[in-house]
């Protein structure tokens, strides 16, 4: 790393005391229970001189948002203090929840994931305001709840419900140290039902099997093609069919079958056009077997977003990071964080881990203390090309 002023103000010592006693509050998701971190987070906030504010929509599901500042342009750091659960306990190799300090790594369920992206945070924070206490602009830092269940008792609550909002985030909830995500595809999740006649397994021909004509489609959907063209800066289109359920008993002509299907779209590929190459590939059963009968449903959908490379917020960032010697690259993903909520919400964002997303939700998840040393310097420098050096 490139010299940076902002080093001196770093404080390893207190970012790992930050991490570990988070580390220790039990705050898996379900059931949560994120007001378990809200007094430590609020001594790191206050220590900043950060107003405080509480907002639960659900008891005990705290979240806190710190703020300091009145000037016009404005910024948030959010990150999450719930965290997902530890899985197969005889796959780790210390405690998830007592914090263990070897090689230079924090190991324990939340380190990275998000509860060391806060620590992170915090200690930019802490260093740019030791820098410009009197900065042009205001500047929060959100410890959010419910986040690994989709953000709807966090980060959607503050901004639909509770009036939050800033013009730019940073999200240090995804990507890698050199890897930064400023787009997600959109998520379109079909159910297709196939319907038939429940008989006596004993005289199918008098009858009709719901399993194999939605068998039939599976094999045909294999070959569904949604064609090239989309905005270059996504991948492709992805389809994974998650879900088959059919009959009952072995001696009954199965009356219905369902599979669901989990297609991930680029901006350019519209849901009309899936349904339409569904359809396609239904008609195709049919010719083969007339008595088919399926019903198509939408389950569940998001829009595909992508932030603007030249906003002021992926600028200051890149700079920072240039500024540093970081190497960054700019990405796009399947996958869906708060960065398309707030998208949504007009608030364009940089999601970046401290880290590597591979060491999210697995078992031994650790963080490298080098990493968030490193992380709150380049948080610490976007802030300064955000408020000081941006017109
Ligand atoms: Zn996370």
């Amino acid at each position: 790393m490139k010299k940076s002023k902002y080093e001196k103000y770093i404080d390893e010592t207190e970012i790992i005391q930050i991490v570990s006693d988070l580390v220790r509050q039990h705050t898996v998701n379900p059931p949560g229970n994120e007001y378990l971190c809200k007094e430590i987070v609020t001594e790191k906030m206050k220590r900043l001189g950060m107003e405080v504010s509480y907002y639960e929509k659900e008891p005990g599901r705290t979240n806190v948002v710190g703020k300091i500042g009145r000037g016009k342009r404005s910024l948030g750091f959010v990150s999450h203090m719930d965290v997902v659960p530890p899985g197969e306990r005889s796959l780790w190799e210390t405690d998830p929840f007592t914090p263990t300090l070897r090689d230079g790594k924090i190991f324990g369920r939340g380190t990275l994931d998000d509860k060391g992206s806060f620590a992170c945070a915090y200690s930019a924070c802490k260093a740019f305001l030791a820098e410009y206490p009197d900065f042009d602009g205001t500047l929060y830092l959100v410890a959010a709840a419910d986040e690994e269940l989709g953000s709807k008792l966090g980060i959607i609550y503050l901004i639909q419900e509770c009036g939050l909002h800033f013009d730019v985030a940073i999200i240090p909830d995804g990507g890698k140290m050199n890897v930064s995500i400023y787009g997600e595809k959109g998520v379109l999740w079909l159910e297709i039902i196939s319907m038939g006649v429940q008989v006596h397994g004993s005289m199918p021909q008098l009858g009709k099997n719901a399993i194999v004509p939605l068998a039939e489609l599976v094999a045909e959907l294999k070959t569904l093609d949604l064609g090239d063209k989309y905005d270059p800066a996504f991948d492709g289109w992805t389809m994974n069919i998650g879900t088959f359920h059919g009959g009952t008993n072995t001696n009954m002509v199965p009356a219905s079958a369902r599979i669901t299907i989990d297609f991930r779209l680029p901006l350019g590929i519209s849901k009309e056009q899936v349904l339409r190459a569904v359809e396609d590939k239904i008609a195709a059963v049919k010719r083969k077997s007339p008595d088919a009968n399926f019903q198509v449903k939408v389950l569940h959908e998001t829009q595909p977003h992508l932030s603007d490379k030249q906003s002021l917020i992926m600028k200051s960032f890149d700079q920072a990071a240039k500024k540093l010697g970081i190497p960054m690259e700019y990405t796009t993903m399947g996958g869906n964080t708060v960065a398309k909520d707030l998208f949504f919400a007009g608030i364009l964002s940089v999601v970046h881990y401290p880290g590597d997303d591979r060491l999210a939700h697995v078992p031994n998840e650790f963080v490298k203390i080098e990493d968030l040393l490193l992380g709150s310097v380049l948080y610490a420098e976007t802030l300064e090309a955000y408020f000081i050096h941006q017109k």
